[in-house]
């Protein structure tokens, strides 16, 4: 009795051994190319990876935490109520983007700036649309500016000046394509691309065993997406900054979005274009921005210090064309 007990418990014990094998060959889906595509940050996202299923809840959800801790634009995020004063409260993403912001700023000798804010409104980029500022109004905003004049740490923020305020437009992007990358790593998804408003995170290249490719457009006003260059990465991270979409003409004059936040200025100079290539997303993001304050021969100096980051820029040239500068060991491609 007790043998034929052994014998059933045994073939039992196989049969769920067959079984198990069966399910795991045959009836857990194997991965496929899986695509998300929408609106957010007032641009679109493009994202395509390797999975069993799609997992594009998650991945909005990941999206809509970079709105609601660093957006401007989002009235209710922690960012918006700092700026109003209206708490001392930080949150993990503020933090994180400061400590990476602040390490930036101090790099590129303040090119790069997290509390622009003030400026930025000033000059009709921001939240809030006054008339344009005369100098002596921009020295008085220039008071309001300084990475230096806050300090935030354990989740608290203390401004020198109640008037203070973080604007972490320049990195949000990236950082966005970072949070979905990093939830996408943490699935185990062996290859994908994500891209929001052309800030790009590739890895393991292309699922049909190449690299993944990128393009570059050309700085044309207002942006006709025209493709000047092609890229191939199989991992990395990829951001453009550029004073070609987002700008507006008065007077004759042409005010761009990038403000340099030690003359109170919009930038004006032969930079069209920023492309930078990082280990992640927000660091290209944040040095694209501040390559584009810095101008050409600063932003070499900046490169030569770094050897994990590299850039394409698109210079304007005197015959109304354009002129580029790569870091050597870049291979654009003809696209
Ligand atoms: P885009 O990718 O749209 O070209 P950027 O990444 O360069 O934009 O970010 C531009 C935004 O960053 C501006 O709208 C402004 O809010 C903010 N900004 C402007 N100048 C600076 C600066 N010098 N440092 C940090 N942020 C800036
Ligand atoms: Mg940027």
């Amino acid at each position: 009795m007790k043998k034929k007990f052994r014998i059933a418990f045994r073939i039992l014990f196989l049969l769920f051994l067959v079984l198990g094998a069966i399910y795991i060959l045959v009836v857990k889906p194997s991965d496929r190319v899986q695509t998300a595509t929408g609106p957010i940050f007032g641009t679109t996202y493009h994202i395509t990876y390797t999975y069993a299923e799609p997992i594009d809840t998650f991945i909005v959800r990941e999206m809509q935490a970079v709105d609601h801790s660093l957006s401007m634009f989002n009235p209710q995020s922690t960012t918006s109520r700092i700026n109003r004063g209206e708490t001392d409260q930080t949150d993990g993403l503020v933090d994180e983007m400061w400590l990476l912001s602040e390490r930036i700023a101090a790099d590129t000798d303040g090119a790069f700036d997290p509390t622009v804010a003030p400026l930025v409104n000033a000059w009709g980029f921001g939240f809030k649309h006054n008339a344009l500022p005369d100098s002596a109004g921009v020295d008085s905003l220039l008071q309001l500016v300084g990475h230096d004049k806050v300090k935030i740490s354990h989740g608290h923020i203390a401004k020198q000046t109640p008037g203070l305020m973080l604007d972490f437009s320049a990195v949000a992007k990236g950082y966005g394509v970072d949070r979905v990358a990093r939830l996408l790593d943490s699935r185990g998804v062996k290859h994908y691309m994500v891209e929001i408003g052309g800030e790009v995170v590739v890895k393991g290249g292309h699922p049909e065993n190449r690299p993944w490719k990128v393009g570059v457009t050309t700085p044309d006003e207002g942006g006709t997406g025209t493709v000047q260059c092609m890229f191939e990465l199989t991992d990395g991270a990829m951001a453009t900054s550029g004073n070609y979409l987002r700008f507006y003409e008065r007077d004759g004059r042409r005010y761009a979005h990038t403000i340099d936040p030690r003359t109170g200025f919009p930038v004006q100079h032969e930079v069209l274009s920023a492309t930078v290539f990082a280990p992640n997303c927000a660091t290209a993001d944040a040095y694209a921005t501040a390559f584009m304050v810095l101008g050409l021969e600063k932003a070499k100096a900046v490169l030569s210090r770094h050897k994990d980051l590299k850039a394409y820029l698109i210079c304007s040239a005197p015959d109304g064309k354009y002129r580029v500068w790569h870091s050597p060991d870049l291979k654009p491609l003809k696209p």
